[in-house]
């Protein structure tokens, strides 16, 4: 399995401010904010300020867990935070890479992830009974999985697995809640990552299956049309922000999902889907090379000149020579992070959103929710688990579900957990199987 985690290549530099909005002192946890006081007291945001303050916590950590501590962050994660963990002997990967940490190394017993919370509980669902895994900020959830939570899907599914029976196989993307990686394991389907969609799709479908995609539409359909399947058969389900008072599939729409290959759960991400075609248009008409993430609309994927996921579009910058112009269609702070250190390299990176003229409106963002975990909430989940006292709310099992807004958690008896952990892993596994064995 090739679960190493190369250095990103990102490096810190002391006089370029940390991209990061300041969060409201009342955002905090109670615990956390003597941490966020002292840090929003800092007279600035350079990391030759953030890092002595930085310092006295995570330095005192580190020599406390020695090698038993794991640092694990996103590519979407503000600058800071991705060079912040490095520079504290963390990691920085995808979420395919990250989900495999805590099984690949046993001896990393304290793990602590700076990315939304999806991807910490993946990580715990693979994790070892002696190994812990804790987010900094139980409130960074992400939203396309805010619109796919257990209890919208499942009676969905229901009624999809009443009508098709042991036909139908749930595909879960990796942005999802354990619970429903637990229902691609029940089903015969498997997780997915955006760099292997392609690949466990088109496994489930060798099985003579209809697929269930959850939660992004975006990702399914550009997979579904990467692998042939005709448009007249991809259904997908309206979008649940539609309907999450009826969870009932309607009579008008039994037909199309009957003829469909493919249903799609109506789920998005705010942020891949700003992109327009005509954006696409405005740069290669300059001369731009554009790549895009699939979870963009399957319009703006078919104008660019590539797609792929985060783990191809930063390979895709720290591959390109001299000269070379590339526009980069995904999360704001990712694309930050690449033109910087593009820039050294003398190669131009664009963000595809950041167009100027007036005709488009905005420009990209970033991915706000992981983005609440801030420099305070690592320091603060540091000491926290140094000093002996780190708030539960904090820890990560398989199957909690959290609720982003005040960060409570709904969490299953141990044994629902376990037995949850064995359909999830199902899913996990199978993913790992089918694309351990596509490798060259
Ligand atoms: S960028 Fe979009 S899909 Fe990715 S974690 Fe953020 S909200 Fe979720």
């Amino acid at each position: 399995m090739n679960s190493a985690i190369r250095s990103s290549g990102i490096l810190l530099q002391p006089e370029l401010p940390i991209c990061q909005t300041d969060l409201p002192l009342d955002w905090y946890q109670e615990e956390f904010k003597p941490y966020a006081e002292e840090y929003l007291a800092l007279p600035d945001r350079k990391p030759g300020t953030v890092l002595p303050w930085l310092d006295r916590y995570a330095l005192p950590a580190l020599d406390h867990f020695g090698d038993s501590l794991l640092l694990l962050a996103h590519f979407y994660m503000g600058g800071e935070i991705v060079k912040l963990v490095e520079r504290y002997g963390g990691k920085v990967a995808d979420s395919y890479a990250l989900a495999l940490q805590a099984a690949r190394h046993p001896e990393k017993k304290v793990i602590v992830e700076s990315a939304v919370h999806f991807m910490a509980e993946t990580i715990a669902t693979l994790a070892r009974a002696d190994q812990s895994v804790w987010i900094t900020n139980p409130k960074a959830g992400c939203t396309m999985e805010m619109l796919a939570k257990d209890w919208m899907v499942q009676p969905v599914a229901d009624q999809l697995l009443e009508r098709y029976g042991d036909q139908l196989a749930v595909i879960a993307y990796m942005n999802t809640g354990g619970r429903l990686k637990a229902l691609a394991g029940r089903t015969g389907g498997a997780v997915c990552t955006s760099s292997n969609a392609h690949l466990v799709m088109d496994w489930v479908r060798s099985r003579g299956k209809k697929v269930l995609f959850v939660p992004d539409q975006h990702l399914g359909r550009n997979t579904a049309v990467r692998l042939g399947i005709a448009r007249e058969r991809i259904a997908a389900l309206p979008d649940p922000q539609t309907w999450r008072a009826s969870l009932r599939v309607s009579s008008a729409d039994w037909d199309a999902l009957d003829r469909a290959e493919v249903i799609l759960w109506g789920s998005y991400c705010g942020v891949h889907t700003i992109f327009k075609p005509a954006m696409v248009h405005w740069w290669k008409q300059r001369g731009w090379k554009v790549l895009v993430h699939p979870e963009s609309p399957l319009e703006v994927v078919e104008a660019a000149d590539g797609s792929g996921s985060t783990d191809y579009l930063w390979k895709a910058v720290m591959n390109a020579t001299a000269g070379e112009r590339i526009v980069i269609g995904t999360e704001g702070h990712f694309v930050r992070n690449a033109r910087e250190q593009a820039r050294q390299r003398g190669v131009e990176i664009m963000h595809l959103a950041d167009i100027p003229d007036p005709a488009f409106q905005g420009g990209g963002c970033g991915c706000a929710t992981m983005s609440r975990n801030d420099p305070p909430h690592l320091a603060g989940m540091l000491d926290l688990l140094r000093r002996g006292c780190p708030p539960e709310i904090n820890r990560v099992l398989a199957g909690d579900v959290v609720d982003e807004t005040t960060a409570v958690r709904e969490r299953l008896s141990d044994a629902e957990r376990q037995s949850l952990i064995r359909e999830a892993r199902l899913a996990l596994e199978r993913m790992i199987d089918i694309t351990e064995r596509a490798r060259p």
